[in-house]
């Protein structure tokens, strides 16, 4: 062996070829796997066996370890259980490997370089996408000076994976120029660019360092500093390029920290060039070629073009331009060598070609855009990418590293989080080795990092808020047992299991002198109105005032007629107010309610008016929170000392969600329906079958039943939507004929839609056409149709409450969706099928949340607040968990953060999160 291989054991050569020849056994089974498009993958059996025991057997003979080696073993586990896919995708990786240790057949290779490009990150995924790429793709090229060339599967293993990393092939001892490599060796294909060094970067190499960032400041002043750096205007860095900046500059990337926010929509691995003769038409190709030819052509349409002829040992590719700017035709120089990357098509007489491909004259040092996993980003095109990255690379490098961490440094230990600077810079060129589809979802080290910080922050805000509201002194109300048991007795029925242990929550908060705060999360229609009501009763019983605030006229008056009911004979007054303080009874209830004399108020956002007193306030509940703006919340909130706070929602929010923006609030679930109550059958249809849907509904009203047939209305004042529902009133009384078709809408007076609802809940009116008003409120048993028109403009948990509505008595109910499928797509489609097939809201929820984001499940994207940028809450569940964890953790170790090592973040909850947050900050 020649000197400088590292290694405690040199292969000797009879060891190499022995641990060779059983890895060699492995070639047969792989082929017959792979061969015709994998046509004979199902009849290759117990391969997990075979394949542990080659690499067993190849240990045993003295392989040195290596990541190859290593990857092959951890693919051999549970090989035989995966799907087919999956299948596919780790034989692509074993070929891949297998071809760094021994020599294997063409068509092994070329599945390993097509296995490259959709290997999901696996146990083994580093050593792929180092090693397979390396030994399959490029082939020697003979740039100047028709150098010999060597068989590329004498590759060793990827470097810094130990001891044979310096061996440039531990078991054949027949790669060259091994004097030359400096320790921690370049993989030996790159010994063919050995004679003009500058290519030497372009094959960029896992596991190399990231360049290491400048120590972390230490005082207030440095933080400083450092993020006025950050938050230096693009405009200021110097030498930077127009173009690029203005790209940024358009998208309200104003500052390097807003610029460095611009996440890549994807990535291109350009860390591996492919022989011109391995691209394929319709791939797209990174390659490396020698110009032959420049030729100034005509298009058919007689514009100019230019073709480029290039060309290395294995093949020829034309590179064509369409409308060469003039330095376009003085770029190629006969002679040189390229690096060109686009998609390769079919040309003239059958030739490949790749149209205005992006290219690079190989140079020495750092390129942004070749010999590394480059960024894409969404909108730039093709063209203004490289002078992009060039300028995000400058970011990167020179600003990014001086990021101040805000994560306390403990935190990004225990829970292996990247450094800020690294991560700004992984998460634009991920390092060599990353699997570019999983950086396109996120999932890598660099966006963990990233969305960790986002979650911490907004966690550490609701523990800090949290932990304010305990401090404040509240009430300690009379509950108990027996109080408890007289305030339930007051409703008409026993309460489910489920409400009483809801109960009993709230009453042991209510019973302690810090203030409460709880979400009470139920399905619509599980009975939280019943909860609330003895909950406020609770309060009242012990000498205070309650108030049930709703986010609609209808619902408060539904909430108080619900009430007084459950109230006659208990000697309680309740006031409701409405939205016009004008009028006698107005007057008389705000009177009351000024005076103390009624105990109970309910109402709408009214209640937040100014001469609304509410002086002996001892609990708030808020029903539907989410349509509330959560200032409103702290509002009502303020005007009693320091009310117990009870949200209710029948939101079904899924645990990542009410974490994310609830986290402050302790969470009750009522889990279960009363009794009596029938599933709802759902079906969707397309706007052309309306008179299916039509005829269904017929059958009920003849049957005595009632309808509501429901239009979207988005804002109050969209005159279109409320031309639809108008005209869909009249269309319906016809359809409907005898039956009364009624119309409720958002511009009625408050008298006018009280009359409707009246003559509805009586049964005088069959139909009730009506806005989204009703979604939240209306309890009408006899009712057992839903048809909800133009169903592909709601959200899932929005029809899932509308829906809600029927199914309360004891016939069967239907729920009739009608969609414009036209305009929703087949993702509408596939979208309202949900509601076919679960009645589940907290599925449905998941749902939205998957489809549509968290802001639609919220209510709150009309409101254009963006709480999260780079989370996503469906993705992100596992990281929110652990940085609320850490988040709370630290508020209970250090409730001011006033600790040196928590000083950074600190100051980055004041200044950088403060404004993103404030849709949290409330009561
Ligand atoms: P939510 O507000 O959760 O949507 P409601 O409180 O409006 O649900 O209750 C829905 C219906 O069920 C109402 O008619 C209510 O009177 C009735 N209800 C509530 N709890 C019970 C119970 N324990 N037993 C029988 N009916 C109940
Ligand atoms: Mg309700």
């Amino acid at each position: 062996m020649p000197a400088g291989v590292g290694g405690n054991r040199p292969p000797g050569g009879g060891a190499a070829a022995e641990a060779a020849h059983h890895l060699a056994a492995l070639v047969p089974p792989l082929r017959f796997a792979v061969r015709d498009g994998f046509a004979a993958l199902p009849r290759l059996t117990a391969f997990e066996e075979l394949l542990r025991g080659a690499v067993a057997r190849a240990r045993a003979a003295g392989a040195p370890d290596s990541a190859a080696l290593r990857a092959l073993a951890a693919d051999a586990d549970g090989f035989d259980r995966l799907p087919a896919p999956d299948k596919k995708r780790v034989l692509a990786r074993v070929a891949g490997n297998l071809s760094t240790l021994i020599p294997v057949p063409d068509d092994l290779r070329e599945l390993a370089a097509r296995g490259r490009v959709d290997a999901r990150r696996g146990p083994a995924a580093a050593a792929i996408s180092s090693s397979t790429p390396t030994s399959s793709s490029i082939k020697p090229l003979s740039p100047r000076g028709g150098r010999e060339t060597k068989p590329s599967t004498a590759t060793p293993t990827t470097p810094a994976s130990g001891p044979s990393v310096s061996s440039p092939s531990p078991w054949k001892g027949q790669g060259r120029g091994e004097g030359r490599r400096e320790p921690g060796g370049a993989p030996p294909d790159l010994a063919i660019w050995d004679d003009h060094e500058p290519a030497g970067t372009l094959l960029a190499r896992p596991g190399d360092p990231e360049p290491p960032l400048p120590p972390e400041p230490t005082t207030r002043a440095e933080r400083q500093s450092r993020r006025a750096r950050l938050r230096q205007k693009l405009a200021e860095v110097p030498r930077a390029h127009p173009a690029p900046r203005a790209l940024l500059e358009e998208r309200g990337h104003l500052t390097v920290e807003q610029a460095l926010s611009f996440w890549p929509k994807a990535y291109q691995d350009r860390t591996v060039a492919r022989r011109l003769g391995d691209l394929r038409v319709g791939e797209e190709g990174i390659a490396l070629g020698q110009v032959r030819a420049t030729r100034p052509a005509r298009m058919r349409s007689g514009k100019p073009m230019l073709k480029v002829e290039l060309s290395d040992a294995s093949g020829r590719l034309d590179l064509v331009f369409f409308n060469p700017p003039p330095w376009r035709m003085r770029q190629f120089a006969a002679g040189e060598t390229i690096l060109v990357s686009g998609k390769v098509t079919e040309g003239f007489g059958g030739r490949r070609q790749m149209s205005q491909p992006e290219v690079e004259r190989l140079s020495p040092g750092d390129s942004a855009n070749f010999g590394r996993i480059v960024p894409v980003y969404a909108g730039p095109a093709d063209y203004q990418h490289p002078a992009l990255r060039k300028l995000m690379k400058r970011l990167c490098d020179e600003v990014a590293p001086f990021a101040v961490d805000d994560l306390p440094r403990s935190v990004r230990e225990r829970r292996q989080l990247l450094a800020a600077g690294h991560a700004l810079r992984q998460a634009h060129f991920p390092p060599p080795g990353t699997d570019c589809e999983h950086a396109a979802e996120r999932a890598t080290p660099a966006f963990r990092r990233l969305v960790f910080e986002e979650l911490f922050f907004l966690q550490l805000a609701l523990a800090l808020r949290r932990r304010g509201i305990r401090r404040d002194p509240g009430i300690a109300f009379d509950v108990a047992p027996a109080r408890v048991a007289e305030v339930a007795g007051l409703l008409p029925f026993t309460l489910t299991g489920a409400q009483r242990r809801a109960l009993g929550e709230i009453a042991r908060d209510m019973g302690r002198p810090e203030p409460m705060n709880r979400l009470l999360q139920g399905d619509v229609g599980s009975g939280k109105t019943a909860v609330a009501f003895a909950a406020m009763m609770l309060a009242v019983r012990s000498g205070w005032q309650a108030a049930l605030m709703a986010p609609t006229e209808i619902l408060a008056e539904q909430h108080a007629r619900t009430m007084r009911g459950w109230l006659e004979g208990a000697g309680v007054e309740l006031a409701l107010v409405g939205a016009q303080a004008r009028g006698k009874g107005q007057r008389a209830a705000r009177q009351a309610l000024a005076a103390g004399r009624a105990r109970i108020a309910v109402g709408t956002h009214a209640l937040l008016e100014e001469d609304v007193g509410l002086d002996r306030l001892g609990l708030v509940v808020i029903d539907e929170q989410h349509r509330f703006g959560v200032l409103q919340r702290a509002r009502l909130i303020a005007k009693g000392g320091r009310p117990d706070v009870l949200v209710m929602t029948a939101t079904p929010i899924p645990r990542t969600l009410a974490l994310a923006v609830y986290g402050d609030l302790d969470h009750s679930k009522i889990g279960e329906l009363p009794p009596g109550r029938t599933p709802v059958e759902t079906k969707v249809y397309g706007d052309s079958q309306r008179r299916k849907a039509y005829d269904l509904a017929r059958r009920e009203l003849d049957a005595g039943r009632q309808a509501y047939v429901v239009y979207p209305l988005v804002a109050e004042s969209e005159k279109s939507d409320l031309a639809d529902a108008t005209s869909g009133a009249a269309e319906l009384a016809r359809v409907f004929a005898p039956h009364a078709v009624g119309l409720v809408h958002g511009q009625l007076k408050a008298e006018e839609k009280e009359a409707v609802m009246a003559r509805f809940r009586s049964g005088e009116i069959a139909v009730l056409v009506a806005t989204t008003v009703i979604e939240v409120g209306v309890d009408v048993p006899n009712a057992s149709v839903m048809i909800v028109e133009h169903a592909e403009r709601f959200g899932l948990s929005q029809l899932h409450q509308l829906r809600g509505r029927v199914g309360r008595g004891a016939a069967k109910s239907l729920c009739l969706l009608v969609a414009h499928f036209k305009r929703a797509g087949d993702e509408g489609r596939e979208r309202l099928r949900v509601m076919e097939t679960t009645q589940d809201g907290f599925e449905i929820a998941r749902a939205d949340l998957r489809i549509r984001g968290w802001g639609e499940l919220l209510g709150t994207r009309q409101s254009g607040q963006k709480l999260l940028e780079i989370a996503d809450l469906y993705r992100d569940e596992a990281i929110l968990e652990e940085a609320r964890e850490e988040a709370f953790a630290i508020v209970e170790a250090d409730p001011e953060l006033s600790r040196p090592e928590h000083a950074a973040a600190a100051e980055a909850l004041g200044e950088r999160w403060a404004e993103r947050l404030s849709l949290g900050q409330v009561g």
